[in-house]
């Protein structure tokens, strides 16, 4: 179809200029607009913020007939037609929002072939003689946005979405162009099939954002220092994500008694409230936002300067995707995550409730990366993009915490070495659990028959506990100073980086870890004291799951008398759990299990408490 190639020299640069009003493209742009207008299909997965709608709209000015938009929100369409209009590209929007006689009038503007650009929700393509009509004109590119929306191996699946698989079969002629902001291979792969693209142009951008500043800090006194954040950007947009509603309600409450203009968004809002607050930010009528994770989708506003995590997301997925909000216009804009360890057993106890076994690991592991993230002396920026498989070869960003210095470190060259002096003195043949069981000096069969209790290591590191081992390890593997090999049995390496720091010549530091400022165990034996409140809140809730499930009251499962003396004595095995009050041999057989267990990964959570050994037999580290 000749007459749908470019209507002159394609002067890109210009209309650049000249419509958009930008001096140069940004990373990925101009091959795509070039490939489009060449009338090839294009798969792209550019970072939100990253520039998307201009790929499409400068060749839909460019092009002769109209441009269809597919996008699948109703509320952003006006929104983007009106930014279009404003350029001055014709645009229109045909969605379920619009009255019949608006429908019909943007049918004659089609047919007058006097539109570029016209958006369609998803849906429309159920309808059979709308698609009928659509063909009888000239259309010029297809551009499907949020494309990861057709594929069941997204987060975001849509269903109508699946009607788009049609477009390719009525319309073969026309070029098809897939843009998304997250797309892993398997969705990439998905998206290019379902839509029958004919080997595309294929774009993954770089999912850096520049401008955007990563920032973690302890939660101690959320409220001052929210509010700190809050008041630094004074009068500038930001949002503030929080999980519960309570929670969001509550803060939205204190930051409006402080005289700043907030308000609140969650899925418990009715319809109108919601759709009035973010119709409040949008215009810039509210400065802050409280919301849920709902809040997220539609909010196109590029002058988002802050966002504050005060709780901690469940995986990182969620937390580029939240933060991916701010600055989209280009400008620095802050990303604060406030960290506190309470938060990790909060949602443990949410993906505890998942019945799938492979659902709840892979969710276990998903916030394990992001407990990591923000734990580990390593740039954020670097982990992020590390984490959705992009090789990062920089080391210092020069912009977030980590790389600013804006962190309290300490020295752990000593603790490395010991590590590695293990790892080495074994010919870097073992894993994570033999090689702190070395270290610390366990006294087991297999390190017997090995006989790594004649290495010099040995025990040098048993004056601290298994789980500080683990996290020094953790940190290592973080900052590749050692690596995992293998993948039936992973063992532990030394990285050209890390021989460095074991012959001397290199240092090793790490985050200074939160106080927990939690009791720890408390006087021996005693029938009443002090006892670990926040382990008792875990165990509550792990009985309160059991519980409900048997269909009987929380007490007839463990006393609170019985989880106080789990949380003096933190047992982890079986044999310290029959010593505990009221734990019986068949409720041990029944429960035993699940309050160790989670009793372990506490410890694990909680390398600052040092629970005393109760019986003979030692904690064994949790792989
Ligand atoms: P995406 O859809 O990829 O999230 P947008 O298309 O909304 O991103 O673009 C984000 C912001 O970047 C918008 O404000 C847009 O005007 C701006 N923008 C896009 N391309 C350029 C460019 N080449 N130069 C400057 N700003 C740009
Ligand atoms: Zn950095």
């Amino acid at each position: 179809m000749d007459d749908t190639v470019t209507r002159e020299n394609p002067a890109v640069l210009e209309t650049l200029k000249k419509v958009f009003g930008f001096e140069t493209f940004r990373p990925d742009q101009k091959e795509i607009i070039e490939n489009i207008l060449a009338g090839k299909d294009t798969f792209a997965v550019m970072a939100t913020g990253g520039g998307k709608s201009l790929c499409y709209q400068l060749p839909a000015r460019i092009l002769k007939g109209t441009t269809v938009v597919i996008s699948p929100l109703i509320s952003l369409m006006k929104d983007q037609v009106d930014g279009a209009l404003e350029n001055g590209i014709s645009a229109a929007f045909m969605n379920s929002s619009l009255t019949q006689k608006e429908a019909a009038s943007v049918f004659k503007r089609l047919r007058e072939n006097s539109l570029d650009l016209l958006y369609l929700a998803p849906e429309r393509f159920a309808v059979g003689n709308f698609i009928q009509e659509l063909t009888s004109l000239p259309l010029s590119l297809f551009a499907v946005d949020e494309a990861h929306c057709i594929s069941e191996w997204g987060h975001d699946f849509r269903p109508d979405y699946l009607g788009l698989s049609s477009i390719r079969k009525i319309f073969p002629d026309v070029p098809v162009a897939a843009f998304t902001a997250t797309a892993t291979r398997r969705v990439q792969s998905d998206i290019i099939s379902k839509l029958n693209l004919h080997s595309p142009f294929i774009v993954r951008a770089s999912f850096d954002r520049p401008n955007l500043i990563y920032r973690v800090e302890s939660k101690r006194g959320l409220k001052d220092q929210v509010l700190g954040i809050v008041k630094k950007h004074s009068g500038e947009p930001g949002i503030i994500y929080r999980t519960t509603r309570d929670s969001v309600m509550a803060m939205a409450g204190m930051l409006k008694a402080k005289g700043i203009r907030a308000l609140p968004y969650h899925a418990g809002l009715t319809q109108e409230e919601r759709t009035a607050n973010q119709e409040a930010f949008n215009r810039d009528e509210v400065d802050v936002i409280v919301a849920t994770i709902a809040f997220g989708m539609g909010i196109d506003k590029s002058n988002v300067r802050f966002i504050i995590h005060a709780d901690l997301p469940k995986n990182m997925e969620g937390y580029y995707q939240e933060t991916g909000r701010a600055g989209r216009d280009g400008e620095p804009a802050e990303c604060v995550l406030f960290f506190g360890r309470g938060d990790i057993s909060k949602i443990r106890y949410f993906i505890d409730q998942t019945e799938d076994d492979e659902e709840r690991a892979a969710a276990m592991e998903k916030l394990h990366k992001m407990v990591k993230y923000a734990s580990h002396n390593v740039c954020r920026r670097k982990q992020l993009l590390q984490y959705f498989g992009e090789t990062v070869l920089n080391d210092n960003c020069g912009s977030c915490d980590i790389c600013t210095g804006k962190v309290e470190i300490i020295d752990i060259t000593i603790d490395a070495q010991i590590v590695m002096s293990a790892m080495s003195r074994t010919g870097q043949r073992f894993g994570i659990m033999h090689i702190i069981e070395i270290v610390t000096g366990a006294d087991t069969k297999r390190i017997r028959e090995l006989e790594h209790n004649k290495i010099k290591t040995y025990g040098v590191g048993r004056e601290k506990d298994k789980n500080h081992w683990r996290l020094i390890v953790d940190e290592l593997l973080a900052q590749d100073i050692i690596l995992h090999d293998g993948d039936r049995y992973p063992v532990l390496k030394l990285t050209d980086k890390g021989k460095k720091v074991l012959f001397g010549s290199g240092k090793v530091s790490a985050l200074k870890r939160e106080e927990s400022g939690r009791k720890k165990r408390g006087s021996k034996a005693a029938a009443f004291g002090p006892f670990d409140e926040d382990l008792f809140e875990r165990l509550r809730l792990l009985r309160k799951g059991l519980s409900d499930k048997q269909k009987v009251p929380p007490y007839i499962i463990f006393s609170d008398k019985t989880l106080h003396e789990m949380c003096r004595y933190y047992p982890v095995e079986l044999n310290d759990m029959a010593g505990i009050t009221g734990v019986g041999d068949s409720k041990l057989g029944r429960y035993g299990k699940d309050f160790t267990r989670e009793i372990q990964s506490y410890l694990d959570e909680n390398p600052d408490i040092y629970p005393m050994q109760t019986g003979a037999s030692s904690p064994g580290v949790s792989e």
